[in-house]
């Protein structure tokens, strides 16, 4: 892929500050060595995630103007509903207020207590939601997105052969696995896995596998357009079609969606599930009035709705998804480059190092990918996400740490807002740090949050 120029023009600006390397080691240090502890104005280059963190076009911006703050059915729902229409099939929606709460209102809908839900991977909230049900949620993604260096193009696909026979043995006495496995889900793009799209082929493989089991399909969308634009480049046959034609094939072979609408609609706020079923759409609202608000609102103002319908559309422009996931390639290719381990293929919102082979002196126990974030922060201001060993917890019965196969620090590129400047500057970090990867130290846990400990713990140098 060649690097072309951004696809667009700035007309507003946000002002970003540079603090010294002196100012950076007493922040962090007063944010006991926790990256979610700094406060973002002392962050110069922010890719702790790509989340609610987009940058809206002018479109969007004049979309909140025309924001009908109606209770009931604003005009901005109805547009809402037939973005969702002409780009997903589906005729059926319920706006919420980001993705989690798509998933609470589906799955109090859906899912009972002792259900199992299978998903190619399940996203740490929606693993959460089908918990809160009382239910288990399985991952059955194909064993390559377990291996940071297998190059399979669709490494977000879910095991077929797995999912068969998973169902096989929960098939009742009514012939379907309907009432132990209230739905499959497939999230697209795999997000846990790193980014990984999932095949045509898969979702088509997918809904064959779950009819023979008489199970609905709901598909993760939230990041539903740079899955279609990996299709269009990697998967056979796909070259000569539109995004928009991929995405409305992609959404064929499902029964309805969750989506975070912080990421592929390109707002800050907002969710919704869309679905074919008018009667699952008259249960679910039942639940949607009770979590968030009316049905037409799902706890947004009519300008997000707006934005929202408005994002949905726009997210499927060739040339803005061809920047966007060329913006991630190009930083990761850079550090490929300069001989930085890192997950492969690069995925389609964030580059992935690798803390394990970047730092292998630093045992497990001492975090390694969290002590990564903060050299990081500490060389150039850039913040991270450590997703390893201190983002996957303690096992509640005896305290000992749970060691996770991959320790990995995530640098989720935000939407529109950074320049290929912006990741040059980022690479120089990244190969700054690896260039004096011995000289850095692990960490330990000076408090230690009985659960999500990553978001308020306190570290200090081991
Ligand atoms: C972000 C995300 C969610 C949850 O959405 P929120 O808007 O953060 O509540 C669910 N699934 C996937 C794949 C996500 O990336």
């Amino acid at each position: 892929m060649s690097h072309e120029p951004e696809p667009y023009r700035i007309k507003v600006i946000e002002p970003i500050r540079k603090t010294s390397p002196e100012e950076r080691r007493r922040i962090i240090k007063e944010a006991g060595y926790n990256l979610f502890a700094v406060p973002s104005e002392d962050v110069f280059i922010d890719l702790l995630t790509d989340s609610g963190t987009s940058a809206m076009s002018d479109r969007q911006w004049a979309g909140l103007m025309v924001g009908d703050e109606a209770y009931a059915g604003s005009r901005n729902f109805f547009n809402l509903r037939d973005a969702v229409g002409r780009v997903m099939g589906f005729p059926f929606v319920i706006p919420t207020h980001q993705g989690r709460a798509a998933e609470h209102v589906l799955f109090s809908t859906l899912v009972k207590p002792g259900q199992v839900v299978p998903n190619n991977m399940h996203f740490d909230t929606t693993k959460a939601h089908v918990e809160h049900r009382g239910a288990r949620a399985v991952n059955l993604a194909i064993d390559a997105v377990y291996d940071p260096v297998s190059h399979n193009p669709f490494k977000g696909d879910m095991d077929l052969d797995k999912l068969e026979a998973f169902l096989k043995t929960k098939v009742g006495p009514d012939g379907t696995a309907r009432a132990e496995v209230p739905m499959v889900m497939v999230t697209v793009t795999c997000n846990s896995g790193g980014g990984q799209p999932v095949s045509l082929a898969n979702l088509r493989g997918v809904r064959q596998v779950a009819d023979r089991y008489g199970v609905p399909v709901f598909i993760d969308a939230a990041r539903f357009a740079e899955n279609a634009f990996f299709i269009k480049e990697r998967e056979p046959g796909q070259q000569g079609r539109s995004i928009a034609d991929i995405v409305k094939e992609m959404f064929s072979y499902a029964d309805g969606c969750t989506m975070s609408a912080k990421k592929d609609a390109l707002v800050n706020m907002g969710g919704f599930i869309a679905m074919r079923s008018e009667e699952l759409y008259r249960l679910a609202t039942v639940w949607a009035v009770l979590f968030e608000g009316f049905i037409t609102y799902g706890g947004l103002a009519g300008r997000d709705l707006e934005a929202m319908a408005r994002g949905l559309e726009e997210v499927l422009s060739e040339d803005y998804l061809r920047d966007r996931i060329g913006q991630v390639r190009y930083l990761g290719q850079q550090l490929l480059d300069a001989g930085v381990p890192i997950i492969e293929p690069i995925g389609g919102h964030a580059v992935y190092l690798d803390a394990k082979r970047f730092l292998p002196r630093i045992p497990q126990d001492r975090f390694p990918a969290q002590a990564l974030t903060v050299e990081l922060y500490i060389e150039g201001g850039v913040r991270g996400v450590e997703i390893g060993t201190v983002l996957e917890g303690s096992d509640p019965a005896t305290g000992e740490n749970i060691y996770p196969t991959l320790e990995m620090v995530r640098l989720a590129i935000p939407r529109r807002v950074y320049t290929s400047r912006h990741m040059d500057y980022v690479a120089d970090v990244v190969k700054r740090v690896h260039a004096r990867r011995d000289s850095v130290r692990g960490l330990k846990f000076t408090y230690e949050p009985p659960v999500l400990r990553h978001f308020t713990a306190r570290f200090e140098p081991a």
